[in-house]
């Protein structure tokens, strides 16, 4: 089995097809998706019509339960806040359902992982930027793995067996990481996959990884899009120019 791990959509349905239509290529039987399918972008019911078409496997993000009108967004800043404003009131009944119904948090996937949108400590609304805030994390999980997303980084965080200190790794993309090998020496890991559709590591590129079962490894991937259809998408719907802008940057 080969699953697709996916994250951060954030309503960039051009930035989604494009990972599928790439990732397509490379094979994938099954698709994750570790939450924050709406918010930001212009698209929110086409993203959750697609991913409850493709994803086996879905969590919900702080976007998703914003929009939902179940987070307090005070605390949000003021073009975000804006963006969720926008969002519910394009959510279609249907979507919102679809949305209600989804956890925060999954234990035991595939035997090695652990799914959560921000941390296994605070599904919801943790960031793990830090290996500092990582290292807290590993107590919250029973498997060797947990797939976050929320920060819209790629990156590992690896704890060492021996010593237990916790290092970040950036990961090479189109490499295959020997994450079983990982698992039978104990080497525990916080792995993100960056994000589909607002990447915030300076790539404008949709990130996303997959994880071949039978192989026991995970490949990082980046995928260029049409940004300024997005953009353009965007702009149409009133969104907010400071989140059109940073797609270009990947910011
Ligand atoms: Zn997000």
């Amino acid at each position: 089995m080969r699953y697709l791990i996916i994250s951060d959509i954030h309503a960039n349905l051009v930035a989604l097809e494009a990972v599928l239509g790439v990732a397509e290529v490379q094979g994938f039987d099954e698709v994750w998706c570790l939450g924050d399918i709406v918010g930001y972008g212009p698209d929110p019911n086409e993203c959750v019509a697609a991913v409850r078409e493709v994803a086996s496997i879905v969590l919900a993000g702080n976007h998703d339960w914003a929009a939902l009108g179940k987070l307090d967004v005070s605390d949000f800043n003021p073009e975000a806040r804006q963006a969720v404003e926008w969002t519910q009131e394009q959510l279609s009944d249907e979507s919102r359902a679809y949305l209600e119904e989804l956890p925060p948090r999954l234990d035991q996937v595939a035997e090695l992982f652990t799914l959560a949108h921000g941390s296994p400590r605070h599904p919801i609304w943790e960031y793990i930027v830090y290996p500092s805030t990582a290292a807290e994390n590993f107590d919250h999980f029973e498997t060797p793995f947990c797939l976050v997303g929320h920060t819209h980084q790629p990156v590992l965080f690896r704890r060492d067996p021996e010593d237990g200190a916790v290092q970040a790794l950036m990961p090479a993309l189109e490499y295959p990481l020997p994450l079983r090998r990982a698992a039978e020496q104990g080497v525990r890991l916080i792995i993100n996959p960056g994000s589909v559709g607002q990447p915030r590591d300076g790539d404008p590129r949709a990130s996303f990884a997959i994880y071949d079962a039978e192989a026991g490894t995970l490949s990082y991937y980046r995928v260029a899009y049409d940004v300024a259809e997005t953009q353009a998408r965007m702009r149409a719907a009133g969104l907010p120019e400071r989140l059109v802008a940073r797609l270009e940057y990947g910011w």
